[in-house]
């Protein structure tokens, strides 16, 4: 049974039916035969970049659409729906709202057409290390200002799609720990031509992950950087980076929304038809009840979502939204696809059905971008005022 979406306007309906339309077109056995041989979804990433979908939220004036969030969420959202997976280039979407909102007149114009057009990929955003983990005001990477130019030395881990992305946005540290008051000042944002600094220090190392991620590890050795490729003020980097991480929950949150729907509809279907012991087993509600629990989670989610969307998109504070979004719809996700599983038997671990490269593929939302505990934590801290806990 095919599910119903909530209401959002022709706008968004249209959107939705078109990237349906365009997933059709790059069906299961395309995904099977990647996520086997662990390799990138070129073509998928071209057709969405060609149908203007990676810039939806990239203003008109600089060649991209200058839609609402909730268009980008929309577009993701039915991404992993069709079954497909967006991580191959969901990041460029909100990695790009650092360059808007902090990037000054000169970079925009300089950047921003390209990947509108789909020439200029900015799909690596260098945060995480090995060392620091999700402290990330103790990451050890550093950019030294050298004349014109800013030299950077460290590594980077779990730097997803670097090896298909021209460009990197890249936080390092500009001034020592001991030497600012607050320990998230004198970090700063950086744009990495990619293509240049793989010709001077910088080298990449894929890392194989239990599903297919294109995820790396990048070590910098004296990359010489121009200054002009710094964002915004120097030392305020930190902040640029939580700005956009909002966006980033929210529309990780949308796809989330997206693998429950399509987990959901597997399960119900194949309930509905596996004969065992001479009835359908969705007629037994040991197999229906987690099934129906996963879409009354999946549905709180999607409202939320909607709701970090709106504010977000109205420059509200969207701060505890956009983190309640992210772990809701993880948790949605995560039941659906346990369900699935269960409900498929045997068959869920058999490649052909999609549910065990599904299943891979969406236990990392639970993780990254942020992990549970930290968005508990913000809410204990943030919403409800307690103590900070580290
Ligand atoms: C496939 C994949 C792709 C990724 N892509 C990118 C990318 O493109 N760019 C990028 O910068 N990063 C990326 N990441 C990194 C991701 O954001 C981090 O893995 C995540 O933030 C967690 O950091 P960590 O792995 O170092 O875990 P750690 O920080 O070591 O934490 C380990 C566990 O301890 C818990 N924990 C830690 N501190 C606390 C605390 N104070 N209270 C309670 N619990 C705590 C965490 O919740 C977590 O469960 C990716 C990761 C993966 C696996």
């Amino acid at each position: 049974m095919e599910l119903k979406d909530l209401d959002q306007g022709e706008e968004i309906v249209q959107i939705r039916q078109s990237i349906a339309k365009l997933c059709r077109e790059y069906p299961a056995e395309y995904w099977r035969k990647l996520d086997r041989e662990n390799a990138y979804p070129t073509e998928f990433v071209n057709a969405l970049s060609e149908g203007g979908y990676l810039s939806v939220l990239i203003p008109e004036e600089f060649g991209g659409s200058g839609l609402p969030l909730s268009a980008a969420a929309a577009i993701l959202e039915e991404i992993q729906r069709a079954g497909a997976n967006g991580a191959a280039c969901h990041a460029q979407m909100y990695i790009m709202g650092a360059l808007l909102r902090h990037g000054n007149q000169a970079q925009k114009e300089k950047y921003l057409p390209g990947i509108a057009s789909g020439e200029l990929r900015l799909q690596a955003f260098g945060v995480t290390e090995p060392t620091s983990g999700t402290d990330t005001s103790s990451i050890k990477t550093t950019a030294r200002r050298d004349g014109d130019h800013y030299i950077i030395n460290g590594q980077k881990v779990w730097t997803s799609r670097a090896e298909y992305s021209d460009l990197m946005l890249l936080l390092a540290r500009t001034t020592p720990k001991e030497q600012v008051s607050k320990r998230t000042d004198g970090l700063s944002v950086f744009i990495v031509d990619m293509r240049e600094a793989l010709k001077a220090g910088m080298t990449i190392k894929p890392i194989r992950t239990m599903m297919n991620h294109s995820t790396t590890e990048v070590f910098f050795e004296n990359v010489r950087i121009p200054a002009e490729n710094l964002i915004g003020e120097e030392g305020k980097g930190f902040r640029y980076i939580l700005s956009g991480m909002n966006a980033e929950r929210i529309l990780i949150a949308a796809e989330c929304v997206g693998d429950a729907k399509w987990f959901i509809e597997k399960a119900s279907g194949y309930a509905s038809e596996r004969q065992v012991f001479g009835r359908p087993i969705g007629q037994n509600q040991g197999v229906q009840f987690p099934i129906a629990r996963a879409y009354a989670q999946m549905r709180a989610a999607e409202l939320m979502v909607r709701e970090a969307a709106q504010r977000f998109e109205a420059g509200q504070d969207c701060g505890e939204q956009a983190n309640i979004a992210k772990m809701l719809a993880a948790e949605a996700s995560w039941a659906a696809a346990e369900a699935c599983v269960q409900t498929h038997g045997g068959f869920a671990f058999a490649e052909e059905y999609d549910v065990e490269r599904k299943f891979r593929e969406t236990r990392l939302y639970q993780v990254a971008p942020i992990s549970t505990n930290l968005i508990l934590s913000y809410i204990s801290e943030h919403v409800l005022g307690m103590p900070r806990s580290y």
